[in-house]
């Protein structure tokens, strides 16, 4: 048997973590789940401590399947878990439930000297959202990639107010959500009596739509403003909500008369974020806006070499860099594989680590990365031509009215973002050079912006593509 506490509490991180974004609500999440310790493996089963037999019960007839799958998903498909009852978490810093999700950002009635106005109580928009307590600016690694979104984001905590609003957008799993927990934990480091409020842009529509049902409208709206730091995670969930918009925009321009700290991640940029109204998406581009791309290979391997840190077992440079040689797009999927092949590993401590293996064991989450990617300059063109009725040989070709040169534009703007071909490679895939490319590039965005129509063409074929 192999008591891996610290390996049991990277699981869970891992695995909770995912079950908060997906099968479990929120609100279901912050009732049942961060209570939870995970105590130790046994063999592949994962032993987490609960409160008493009730919470045991109900969370395994409530959630057991979504459990499971979460720990299959990361830590391989023989992986289960058993609860035990009888453990309240510790909140020691030293303790091993210290890598999972911190439970609770310091509530804004803790905070000493605070003026009373300041205090908020019953809080529908709870304070006590969690952040994790892995996602700090030292364990985050920079490179070319992402050193601007970076660099900003130390800057929202060292200076708030500097870059205002500070605008963070890109795919998916490539650290946005980190940035932003990692602003928390700086101003809190830096400065303690700021009231920083941290949430995704899910929950605070969840607590909108309590407030409506409960009448507790003006709590509501006070959550939003009485801040210092506003950081909301996720914020293309606002696109087509018009009465949270209303109220967003309210307290947004509250907030930034008086010079407060906001942080807003996306998957897009502003203009990109269907019916999202324009006054929200010019004060969104007011301050500074950054794209953070996918990390590069050394990046990528530094973050495998930082992980394996906390691992009993540590393997080759060569592993570590045919796994970040064949994960490139997302660094959440990067690390779930090298937490696989280290729980295959010590189940299988006497087979050696070859690369014919670590190719075995993580053959599907490769096939994964695969087939996230696989958009091709071909399909693009198809179908944007084919929207707009046209037929590919008009994108291709040098007519110049605007119902052919605009379409051409959006389908070149698209293939650079949906695909991971260069400038120069879209170029000819069109048969023009690489300048005419990073002019639609440009472009486009500009063109959506002024015309609406546009604006929700070039999000549904994005959307279309990627589904
Ligand atoms: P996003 O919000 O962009 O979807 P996350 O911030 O949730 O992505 O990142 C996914 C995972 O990858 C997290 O575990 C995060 O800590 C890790 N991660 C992403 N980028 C980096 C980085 N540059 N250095 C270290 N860890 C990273
Ligand atoms: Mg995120």
């Amino acid at each position: 048997m192999f008591n891996g506490e610290k390996l049991a509490a990277e699981i869970w991180a891992i695995a909770s973590e995912r079950l908060r974004g997906g099968k479990v609500h929120k609100n279901s999440y912050e009732q049942w789940f961060v209570n939870m310790v995970p105590l130790r493996l046994e063999g592949s089963c994962l032993i987490i401590g609960v409160a008493d037999d009730f919470v045991m019960e109900w969370v395994d007839n409530s959630f057991g399947p979504d459990i499971t799958e979460s720990l299959q998903d990361i830590a391989g498909h023989d992986y289960s878990y058993r609860f035990e009852p009888g453990h309240v978490p510790e909140s020691t810093p030293e303790s091993p439930e210290d890598v999972v999700e911190e439970k609770a950002v310091e509530p804004v009635a803790a905070v000493p000297e605070m003026p009373a106005a300041e205090m908020i109580e019953e809080a529908p928009l709870r304070d006590v959202y969690p952040v994790n307590s892995n996602y700090t600016f030292e364990n985050f690694v920079v490179g070319e990639e992402n050193r601007y979104a970076y660099t900003a984001a130390c800057r929202a905590a060292e200076c708030p107010g500097l870059f205002n609003p500070l605008y963070i957008y890109g795919n998916t799993g490539i650290g946005k959500t980190h940035l932003l927990h990692a602003i928390v934990h700086q101003t809190r480091k830096t400065n303690p009596r700021l009231v920083v409020r941290y949430a995704t842009c899910e929950e605070i529509l969840n607590c909108f739509v309590e407030s409506l049902k409960s009448h507790q409208y003006g709590s509501f709206r006070s959550q939003l403003r009485d801040v210092d730091m506003l950081l909301v995670d996720d914020i293309h969930v606002l696109g087509s909500k018009s009465q949270l918009q209303e109220q967003f925009f309210n307290a947004f321009n509250a907030l930034y008369a008086e010079n407060k700290q906001i942080v807003l991640t996306s998957d897009k940029r502003p203009s990109e974020i269907a019916g999202l109204e324009a006054r929200l998406i010019s004060r969104f581009e007011q301050g500074v806006t950054t794209e953070i791309y996918a990390p590069g290979l050394e990046v990528r391997i530094a973050i495998l070499r930082g992980m394996q840190q906390d691992f009993t077992i540590q393997f080759s440079d060569e592993v570590l860099e045919f796994i970040a040689s064949r994960i490139f797009s997302n660094v959440r999927r990067l690390r779930g594989a090298l937490m696989q092949l280290f729980t295959r590993v010590l189940l299988e401590p006497d087979m050696p680590v070859t690369i014919e293996r670590v190719e075995s064991i993580l053959h599907s989450v490769f096939e994964e990365e695969f087939s996230s990617q696989q958009i091709t300059v071909d399909e693009i063109q198809k179908k944007v031509a084919d929207y707009f009725n046209l037929h590919v040989s008009d994108l291709l070709s040098n007519k110049r009215p605007k119902s052919i040169a605009e379409p051409r534009m959006v389908a070149m703007y698209l293939a650079r973002k949906l695909t991971d071909s260069s400038f120069p490679q879209i170029g000819s895939a069109f048969g023009r050079n690489h300048a005419t490319i990073m002019n639609a590039w440009n472009k486009v965005p500009e063109l959506c912006a002024k015309d609406e129509d546009l604006r929700r063409a070039v999000s549904m074929l994005e959307r279309q593509l990627k589904s």
